[in-house]
Protein backbone atom coordinates (compact mmCIF):
# COMPACT_ATOMS: atom_id res chain seq x y z
CA UNK A 1 0.00 0.00 0.00
CA UNK A 2 1.19 3.53 -1.20
CA UNK A 3 3.09 5.62 1.74
CA UNK A 4 3.18 8.82 0.96
CA UNK A 5 6.75 9.94 0.90
CA UNK A 6 8.23 12.49 3.04
CA UNK A 7 8.48 15.85 1.61
CA UNK A 8 11.96 17.26 1.03
CA UNK A 9 13.83 18.57 4.33
CA UNK A 10 11.64 16.20 6.45
CA UNK A 11 13.42 13.27 7.78
CA UNK A 12 10.89 10.16 6.14
CA UNK A 13 9.16 8.88 9.46
CA UNK A 14 9.29 5.47 10.39
CA UNK A 15 8.41 3.15 13.33
CA UNK A 16 11.61 4.67 15.25
CA UNK A 17 11.02 7.99 14.21
CA UNK A 18 7.39 9.06 14.17
CA UNK A 19 6.20 12.12 13.87
CA UNK A 20 4.73 12.84 17.43
CA UNK A 21 1.58 15.02 17.05
CA UNK A 22 -0.19 14.16 19.89
CA UNK A 23 1.32 16.05 23.07
CA UNK A 24 0.88 19.73 21.65
CA UNK A 25 4.82 19.96 21.56
CA UNK A 26 6.50 22.62 19.55
CA UNK A 27 8.31 20.83 16.72
CA UNK A 28 10.10 23.39 15.68
CA UNK A 29 12.91 23.08 18.25
CA UNK A 30 13.78 25.43 20.43
CA UNK A 31 15.07 28.96 19.24
CA UNK A 32 19.04 28.77 18.01
CA UNK A 33 20.06 31.51 20.58
CA UNK A 34 18.46 29.59 23.56
CA UNK A 35 20.10 26.55 22.37
CA UNK A 36 23.82 28.24 22.80
CA UNK A 37 22.49 29.87 25.83
CA UNK A 38 21.59 26.27 27.30
CA UNK A 39 25.44 24.68 25.63
CA UNK A 40 26.72 27.28 27.34
CA UNK A 41 25.87 27.15 30.87
CA UNK A 42 26.34 23.93 30.94
CA UNK A 43 30.05 24.87 32.65
CA UNK A 44 28.52 26.81 35.11
CA UNK A 45 26.10 24.05 36.12
CA UNK A 46 27.79 22.24 38.94
CA UNK A 47 26.58 25.44 41.00
CA UNK A 48 23.17 25.93 42.30
CA UNK A 49 21.58 29.12 39.17
CA UNK A 50 20.82 31.26 42.31
CA UNK A 51 22.59 34.30 40.73
CA UNK A 52 20.46 33.75 37.25
CA UNK A 53 17.36 33.79 39.47
CA UNK A 54 16.60 37.19 40.56
CA UNK A 55 17.99 38.67 37.12
CA UNK A 56 15.25 36.44 35.03
CA UNK A 57 12.56 36.96 37.84
CA UNK A 58 12.89 40.54 36.72
CA UNK A 59 12.87 40.04 33.04
CA UNK A 60 9.64 37.93 33.54
CA UNK A 61 8.06 40.55 36.02
CA UNK A 62 8.99 43.76 33.31
CA UNK A 63 7.22 41.42 31.02
CA UNK A 64 3.98 41.64 32.81
CA UNK A 65 3.96 44.94 34.04
CA UNK A 66 4.28 43.18 37.69
CA UNK A 67 6.78 43.54 40.47
CA UNK A 68 9.20 40.68 40.94
CA UNK A 69 7.23 39.73 44.08
CA UNK A 70 4.36 38.69 41.88
CA UNK A 71 7.07 36.16 40.67
CA UNK A 72 7.23 32.55 41.68
CA UNK A 73 9.36 30.08 39.19
CA UNK A 74 8.49 26.56 38.75
CA UNK A 75 9.61 23.78 37.04
CA UNK A 76 7.24 23.59 34.10
CA UNK A 77 3.39 25.13 34.99
CA UNK A 78 2.71 21.72 36.03
CA UNK A 79 4.12 22.13 39.02
CA UNK A 80 2.14 25.37 39.36
CA UNK A 81 -1.10 24.12 38.97
CA UNK A 82 0.30 21.67 41.31
CA UNK A 83 1.34 23.92 44.06
CA UNK A 84 -1.59 26.45 43.41
CA UNK A 85 -4.22 23.88 44.01
CA UNK A 86 -2.20 22.35 47.38
CA UNK A 87 -2.16 25.92 48.52
CA UNK A 88 -6.14 26.39 48.67
CA UNK A 89 -7.27 22.71 49.28
CA UNK A 90 -9.38 22.61 52.46
CA UNK A 91 -10.84 19.21 52.05
CA UNK A 92 -13.56 18.13 50.91
CA UNK A 93 -15.27 21.74 51.81
CA UNK A 94 -13.20 23.22 49.04
CA UNK A 95 -14.20 22.27 45.35
CA UNK A 96 -12.42 22.84 42.02
CA UNK A 97 -14.81 24.06 39.76
CA UNK A 98 -13.51 23.34 36.00
CA UNK A 99 -15.48 22.93 32.32
CA UNK A 100 -16.47 19.00 32.03
CA UNK A 101 -13.91 18.69 29.26
CA UNK A 102 -10.40 20.72 30.02
CA UNK A 103 -6.99 19.74 31.08
CA UNK A 104 -6.98 16.81 33.71
CA UNK A 105 -4.11 18.05 35.88
CA UNK A 106 -6.53 20.37 37.99
CA UNK A 107 -9.08 17.52 38.90
CA UNK A 108 -5.62 15.27 39.42
CA UNK A 109 -4.54 17.00 41.91
CA UNK A 110 -7.71 18.71 43.77
CA UNK A 111 -8.68 14.62 44.31
CA UNK A 112 -5.53 13.93 45.80
CA UNK A 113 -5.91 16.80 48.06
CA UNK A 114 -9.53 15.70 49.37
CA UNK A 115 -11.03 18.34 47.19
CA UNK A 116 -14.52 18.17 45.58
CA UNK A 117 -14.62 18.16 41.98
CA UNK A 118 -17.62 20.19 40.39
CA UNK A 119 -18.08 20.68 36.31
CA UNK A 120 -19.76 22.72 34.35
CA UNK A 121 -21.36 20.76 31.78
CA UNK A 122 -20.09 21.29 28.41
CA UNK A 123 -21.75 20.99 25.16
CA UNK A 124 -21.64 17.51 22.95
CA UNK A 125 -21.64 19.79 19.61
CA UNK A 126 -18.55 22.04 20.28
CA UNK A 127 -17.59 21.11 23.87
CA UNK A 128 -18.28 24.71 24.67
CA UNK A 129 -19.20 25.69 28.35
CA UNK A 130 -21.38 28.27 30.03
CA UNK A 131 -19.31 31.02 31.94
CA UNK A 132 -22.77 31.27 34.02
CA UNK A 133 -23.22 27.32 34.91
CA UNK A 134 -19.21 27.95 36.29
CA UNK A 135 -20.45 31.03 37.89
CA UNK A 136 -23.52 29.05 39.45
CA UNK A 137 -21.67 26.32 40.85
CA UNK A 138 -19.10 28.62 42.85
CA UNK A 139 -22.37 30.78 44.03
CA UNK A 140 -24.57 27.45 44.98
CA UNK A 141 -21.38 26.22 47.02
CA UNK A 142 -21.12 26.18 50.79
CA UNK A 143 -17.42 26.72 51.19
CA UNK A 144 -14.50 27.55 48.93
CA UNK A 145 -13.91 27.42 45.75
CA UNK A 146 -10.83 27.31 43.31
CA UNK A 147 -11.71 27.97 40.18
CA UNK A 148 -9.23 26.32 37.07
CA UNK A 149 -9.69 27.55 33.79
CA UNK A 150 -7.46 27.09 30.95
CA UNK A 151 -7.07 29.69 28.07
CA UNK A 152 -7.54 28.37 25.00
CA UNK A 153 -8.41 25.76 26.82
CA UNK A 154 -7.44 22.09 26.25
CA UNK A 155 -8.04 19.69 24.11
CA UNK A 156 -10.20 21.92 22.28
CA UNK A 157 -8.38 24.74 21.77
CA UNK A 158 -11.01 27.43 22.40
CA UNK A 159 -10.92 30.62 23.96
CA UNK A 160 -13.14 32.04 26.66
CA UNK A 161 -13.34 35.92 25.94
CA UNK A 162 -11.79 37.90 28.43
CA UNK A 163 -14.76 39.99 28.82
CA UNK A 164 -16.32 37.06 30.63
CA UNK A 165 -13.85 35.92 32.74
CA UNK A 166 -12.16 39.39 33.74
CA UNK A 167 -16.00 40.83 34.78
CA UNK A 168 -16.16 37.50 37.29
CA UNK A 169 -12.57 37.66 38.42
CA UNK A 170 -13.47 41.01 39.37
CA UNK A 171 -16.97 40.93 41.11
CA UNK A 172 -14.90 39.23 44.15
CA UNK A 173 -16.26 35.86 44.87
CA UNK A 174 -16.75 34.81 48.54
CA UNK A 175 -13.81 32.72 49.19
CA UNK A 176 -13.03 31.57 45.30
CA UNK A 177 -9.49 31.62 43.79
CA UNK A 178 -8.82 31.97 40.11
CA UNK A 179 -5.94 29.98 38.49
CA UNK A 180 -6.19 30.68 34.92
CA UNK A 181 -3.67 28.55 33.14
CA UNK A 182 -2.45 30.47 29.44
CA UNK A 183 -0.19 28.09 28.89
CA UNK A 184 -1.19 28.48 25.06
CA UNK A 185 -1.93 32.54 25.41
CA UNK A 186 0.61 33.15 22.69
CA UNK A 187 -0.44 31.04 19.83
CA UNK A 188 -4.11 33.40 19.96
CA UNK A 189 -5.21 35.09 17.35
CA UNK A 190 -8.63 36.40 18.51
CA UNK A 191 -8.62 39.37 19.88
CA UNK A 192 -11.06 38.61 22.34
CA UNK A 193 -8.75 36.63 24.26
CA UNK A 194 -6.05 38.92 26.52
CA UNK A 195 -4.20 37.40 29.32
CA UNK A 196 -5.10 38.54 33.14
CA UNK A 197 -1.47 39.65 33.60
CA UNK A 198 -3.46 42.63 32.86
CA UNK A 199 -5.71 41.99 36.31
CA UNK A 200 -3.29 41.54 37.90
CA UNK A 201 -0.45 44.49 37.29
CA UNK A 202 -3.80 45.99 38.62
CA UNK A 203 -3.27 44.56 41.89
CA UNK A 204 -6.68 42.09 41.50
CA UNK A 205 -5.50 39.75 44.39
CA UNK A 206 -8.07 36.53 44.08
CA UNK A 207 -6.28 35.19 40.75
CA UNK A 208 -2.88 32.96 39.21
CA UNK A 209 -2.03 32.96 36.22
CA UNK A 210 0.18 30.04 34.89
CA UNK A 211 2.85 30.05 32.24
CA UNK A 212 4.90 28.23 30.71
CA UNK A 213 8.16 27.73 28.29
CA UNK A 214 7.15 24.55 27.11
CA UNK A 215 4.74 25.37 24.35
CA UNK A 216 5.35 28.74 21.75
CA UNK A 217 8.96 28.78 23.25
CA UNK A 218 9.33 25.13 22.56
CA UNK A 219 11.12 24.50 25.98
CA UNK A 220 9.11 21.54 27.10
CA UNK A 221 12.14 19.46 28.36
CA UNK A 222 13.58 21.96 29.92
CA UNK A 223 10.89 22.22 32.08
CA UNK A 224 10.77 26.14 33.22
CA UNK A 225 7.15 27.68 34.29
CA UNK A 226 5.89 30.52 36.80
CA UNK A 227 3.30 31.81 37.78
CA UNK A 228 2.02 35.51 38.53
CA UNK A 229 -0.20 36.88 41.03
CA UNK A 230 -0.22 39.78 44.15
CA UNK A 231 2.96 39.43 46.31
CA UNK A 232 0.87 37.74 48.76
CA UNK A 233 -1.05 35.11 47.47
CA UNK A 234 2.89 33.99 45.88
CA UNK A 235 4.18 34.12 49.09
CA UNK A 236 1.09 31.55 49.89
CA UNK A 237 1.44 29.60 47.00
CA UNK A 238 5.43 29.40 47.36
CA UNK A 239 5.03 27.34 50.51
CA UNK A 240 3.80 24.35 48.95
CA UNK A 241 6.63 23.60 46.06
CA UNK A 242 10.11 23.66 47.03
CA UNK A 243 12.48 27.25 46.60
CA UNK A 244 13.08 27.97 42.91
CA UNK A 245 16.84 26.94 43.11
CA UNK A 246 16.23 23.22 44.03
CA UNK A 247 13.63 22.91 41.04
CA UNK A 248 15.03 24.94 38.01
CA UNK A 249 18.44 24.20 35.93
CA UNK A 250 20.61 26.66 35.10
CA UNK A 251 20.53 25.68 31.55
CA UNK A 252 16.83 26.01 31.79
CA UNK A 253 16.71 29.47 33.24
CA UNK A 254 19.42 30.78 30.66
CA UNK A 255 17.93 29.32 27.61
CA UNK A 256 14.74 30.97 28.66
CA UNK A 257 15.97 34.53 29.34
CA UNK A 258 17.07 34.11 25.68
CA UNK A 259 14.54 32.77 23.99
CA UNK A 260 11.72 35.35 25.45
CA UNK A 261 14.12 37.75 23.78
CA UNK A 262 14.54 36.16 20.66
CA UNK A 263 11.58 38.36 19.10
CA UNK A 264 12.15 36.71 15.69
CA UNK A 265 12.12 33.41 17.15
CA UNK A 266 9.00 33.94 18.63
CA UNK A 267 7.57 35.33 15.54
CA UNK A 268 8.06 32.39 13.35
CA UNK A 269 6.92 29.57 16.39
CA UNK A 270 3.60 31.55 15.69
CA UNK A 271 3.69 32.11 12.25
CA UNK A 272 4.40 28.27 11.97
CA UNK A 273 1.68 27.43 13.81
CA UNK A 274 -0.62 29.34 11.81
CA UNK A 275 0.68 27.77 8.44
CA UNK A 276 0.50 24.39 10.10
CA UNK A 277 -3.01 24.77 11.26
CA UNK A 278 -4.02 25.73 8.03
CA UNK A 279 -3.07 22.95 6.23
CA UNK A 280 -4.48 20.37 9.14
CA UNK A 281 -7.79 22.68 8.53
CA UNK A 282 -7.72 22.17 4.78
CA UNK A 283 -7.71 18.51 4.66
CA UNK A 284 -10.29 18.38 7.73
CA UNK A 285 -12.85 20.78 5.82
CA UNK A 286 -12.15 18.68 2.37
CA UNK A 287 -12.83 15.35 4.58
CA UNK A 288 -15.95 16.31 5.94
CA UNK A 289 -13.99 16.36 9.47
CA UNK A 290 -15.71 18.44 12.28
CA UNK A 291 -13.26 20.66 13.85
CA UNK A 292 -13.09 23.43 16.38
CA UNK A 293 -11.88 26.92 16.13
CA UNK A 294 -8.76 26.46 16.99
CA UNK A 295 -6.56 29.26 18.78
CA UNK A 296 -3.99 26.84 20.21
CA UNK A 297 -1.12 24.32 18.77
CA UNK A 298 -3.07 21.65 18.32
CA UNK A 299 -6.61 21.17 16.92
CA UNK A 300 -9.95 19.34 17.85
CA UNK A 301 -11.97 17.43 15.24
CA UNK A 302 -14.28 14.73 15.11
CA UNK A 303 -13.26 11.34 13.40
CA UNK A 304 -14.91 9.16 10.82
CA UNK A 305 -14.00 6.10 12.65
CA UNK A 306 -13.28 5.49 16.76
CA UNK A 307 -10.67 6.69 17.63
CA UNK A 308 -8.84 4.00 18.71
CA UNK A 309 -8.65 2.99 14.58
CA UNK A 310 -8.48 6.10 13.85
CA UNK A 311 -5.27 6.16 15.81
CA UNK A 312 -4.30 2.67 14.44
CA UNK A 313 -4.74 3.97 10.61
CA UNK A 314 -2.41 7.05 11.42
CA UNK A 315 -0.15 4.79 13.48
CA UNK A 316 0.54 2.62 10.45
CA UNK A 317 1.62 5.75 8.78
CA UNK A 318 4.47 6.78 11.38
CA UNK A 319 2.02 9.84 12.87
CA UNK A 320 1.01 9.66 16.80
CA UNK A 321 -2.18 11.92 17.47
CA UNK A 322 -3.89 12.66 20.57
CA UNK A 323 -5.47 10.20 22.97
CA UNK A 324 -8.75 9.81 24.03
CA UNK A 325 -10.23 12.96 25.93
CA UNK A 326 -13.42 11.29 27.50
CA UNK A 327 -16.16 12.15 27.35
CA UNK A 328 -15.65 13.76 23.50
CA UNK A 329 -15.07 9.69 21.88
CA UNK A 330 -15.24 10.32 18.66
CA UNK A 331 -13.17 13.55 18.76
CA UNK A 332 -9.10 13.52 18.20
CA UNK A 333 -6.80 16.01 19.39
CA UNK A 334 -4.35 16.39 16.83
CA UNK A 335 -1.08 18.83 17.60
CA UNK A 336 0.49 20.85 15.14
CA UNK A 337 3.70 19.79 13.85
CA UNK A 338 5.87 22.20 11.05
CA UNK A 339 4.27 22.86 8.09
CA UNK A 340 6.28 19.81 6.14
CA UNK A 341 5.22 17.06 8.54
CA UNK A 342 1.55 18.46 8.32
CA UNK A 343 1.66 18.61 4.93
CA UNK A 344 2.63 14.69 5.42
CA UNK A 345 -0.12 14.35 8.14
CA UNK A 346 -2.90 15.77 5.23
CA UNK A 347 -1.60 13.60 2.73
CA UNK A 348 -1.82 10.73 5.09
CA UNK A 349 -5.52 11.32 5.50
CA UNK A 350 -5.98 12.12 2.58
CA UNK A 351 -5.03 8.80 1.06
CA UNK A 352 -7.09 7.10 3.91
CA UNK A 353 -9.86 8.79 2.41
CA UNK A 354 -9.63 7.65 -0.79
CA UNK A 355 -9.27 4.32 0.43
CA UNK A 356 -12.18 3.97 2.03
CA UNK A 357 -10.77 3.28 5.44
CA UNK A 358 -11.37 6.64 6.80
N1 LIG B 1 -1.30 23.40 31.34
C1 LIG B 1 -1.85 22.99 30.20
C2 LIG B 1 -3.18 23.52 29.80
C3 LIG B 1 -1.20 22.05 29.40
O1 LIG B 1 -1.78 21.62 28.27
C4 LIG B 1 0.06 21.56 29.80
C5 LIG B 1 0.79 20.57 29.00
O2 LIG B 1 0.42 20.12 27.98
C6 LIG B 1 0.59 22.02 31.01
C7 LIG B 1 -0.11 22.95 31.74
C8 LIG B 1 1.87 21.52 31.56
O3 LIG B 1 2.94 21.96 30.85
P1 LIG B 1 4.37 22.17 31.47
O4 LIG B 1 4.44 21.53 32.80
O5 LIG B 1 5.29 21.56 30.51
O6 LIG B 1 4.51 23.66 31.57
Amino acid sequence: EAVPSAPAGMATPSATHPIGINYNENALGMSPRAQLAAIDSISGANRYPFSRLAPFRQQLADHHGVAPASLLLTPGSSAGIRASIAAHARGSNTQLVIPELTYGDGEHHASNYGMSIARAPSSREDWSFEMADMRALVDNHDGASVVYLVNPNNPTATITPADEIEAWIESRPDDTIFVVDEAYGEFVNDPAFRSVDGLIARGVDNVILLKTFSKIHAMAGLRVGYLVAAPPLVEHVAGFIESDWMTLSWPGVEAASHSMRDDAFLARSKQSNDESRAILTRALEELGMDYLPSEANFVFHRTPVPLAQYQQLMKEHFVMVGRPFPPAQEWCRTSLGTPEQMRYVAQVMRNLRSQQRL
